[in-house]
């Protein structure tokens, strides 16, 4: 049993930890802070605190507010030029995943000159400091290495991986997520909860990250069949923990990264606009049910942990949270399944399915008959 842990990202947890943790912040002299295009970011108080905590530590900032959600990498280089004209020495993500993505990307183009290849490949030996502050719950990339980025040259979305992109610090305050839709609020819950179960369903699982999975699916199994019986918006309590098991969901991929519902789910997302957690959403009972089949103990464990009753429970709550999947013509069945066929993370399924076995996958997730 041989495996290693390295997640460096300094984490500060709970309400005011911006303004109480002013010095978390002094990573340079000019910060280049990434916001997203909707101005979540202003209504949520978030960049106010950021703002406030800047200027009173005599650090120049400049906003950079139009990331859209998925953000394209030819996106990044056109904010990365704007960083380096205005000489930042740091940057600030605040946002949900798609702004701490871009961040992240940013941090690495504003000092380096790279092809499209030498970034997707991490060939880059420096990046900007980062500090990253989540108002959504669910991706982790507050505390992750990666930044995803759609890119349209292999129709997909595609991920950078280096530990030069881990945030330095990350801040997070459950008060940002009170804004959140309850879409996106259930979105990003799933996403969260997609992170823990599929690490725990891949070659990569580690006894700690195991560990770290089980309390996190225990939390969120409980949190997911609240909101799928929609009493209601969470109350401040709920939001802390959504924010808390997002957080140990992303301090788990980390060290485990993901497998064939991302995979799957960044066509969804590509081709069909589906948000990012919900189209992992649509793809998990279908990799249960496969890797069950297959004779894999460790779905029945996972799901036991999170508190669903068998495979048909947890396909019933997660299509009462995220709809049924988007009907998809042959030709686009068959442009997902290449494009998913080369991804990355396929390989890190306990069990690689065969092209046949994918097949098998997606059409279960756009005709669920069980
Ligand atoms: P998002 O695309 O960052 O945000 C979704 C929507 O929520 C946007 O309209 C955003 O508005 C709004 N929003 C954000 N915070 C809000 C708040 N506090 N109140 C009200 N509205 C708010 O969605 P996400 O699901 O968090 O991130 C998805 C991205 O993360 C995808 O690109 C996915 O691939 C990536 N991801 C990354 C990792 C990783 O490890 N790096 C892991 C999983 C997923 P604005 O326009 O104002 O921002
Ligand atoms: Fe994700």
């Amino acid at each position: 049993m041989n495996w290693q842990w390295h997640c460096p990202t300094r984490i500060i947890f709970g309400l005011k930890a911006v303004t109480n943790n002013a010095d978390a912040l002094g990573l340079g002299k000019r910060a280049f802070i990434v916001c997203g295009q909707g101005g979540s970011g202003q209504r949520n108080g978030a960049l106010n605190d950021v703002i406030q905590v800047l200027t009173a530590a005599h650090i120049d900032w400049y906003v950079y507010d139009k990331v859209q959600s998925n953000p394209k990498v030819e996106d990044m280089r056109g904010a990365a030029s704007l960083a380096r004209e205005e000489q930042a020495d740091f940057v600030i993500g605040i946002g949900g995943g798609s702004p701490l993505d871009a961040a992240k990307a940013i941090a690495v183009l504003a000092c380096n000159s790279l092809s499209d290849e030498e970034l997707f490949n991490a060939r880059f030996g420096k990046a900007l400091p980062l500090a990253a502050v989540p108002t959504t719950a669910g991706t982790g990339s507050e505390v992750t290495q990666y930044s995803i980025l759609t890119y349209p040259a292999i129709n997909s979305k595609k991920s950078i991986a280096s530990d030069l992109l881990f945030p330095r610090v990350a801040l997070l305050d459950p008060a940002y997520t009170r804004s959140l839709s309850w879409e996106v609020t259930v979105d990003t819950a799933v996403d969260a909860f997609s992170h823990v179960f599929e690490s725990y369903l891949t070659v990569r699982h580690s006894p700690m990250s195991d560990a770290l999975a089980g309390e996190a699916m225990f939390l969120s199994g409980g949190l997911l069949r609240e909101l799928a019986l929609k009493k209601g918006m969470p109350d401040d309590k709920m939001r802390c923990q959504l924010l808390y098991v997002s957080l140990l969901a992303g301090t788990v991929i980390s060290q485990t990264g993901t497998s064939i519902p991302h995979a799957l789910g960044y066509s969804f997302t590509y081709f069909k606009g589906t948000p990012h957690g919900r189209a992992n959403g649509y793809v998990m009972p279908a990799l249960a049910r496969f890797l069950h089949d297959k004779g894999e103990p460790r779905v029945i464990q996972a799901l036991e942990m999170a508190g669903f009753q068998g495979l048909q429970d947890f396909s019933k709550v997660m299509s009462d949270l995220t709809g049924p999947a988007p009907v998809l013509s042959e030709e686009e069945k068959r442009v997902f399944l290449m494009i998913c066929s080369q991804a990355r993370n396929l390989s890190n399924s306990l069990v690689k399915p065969s092209f046949e076995e994918l097949q098998a996958i997606l059409e279960q997730v756009v005709e669920p008959g069980f």
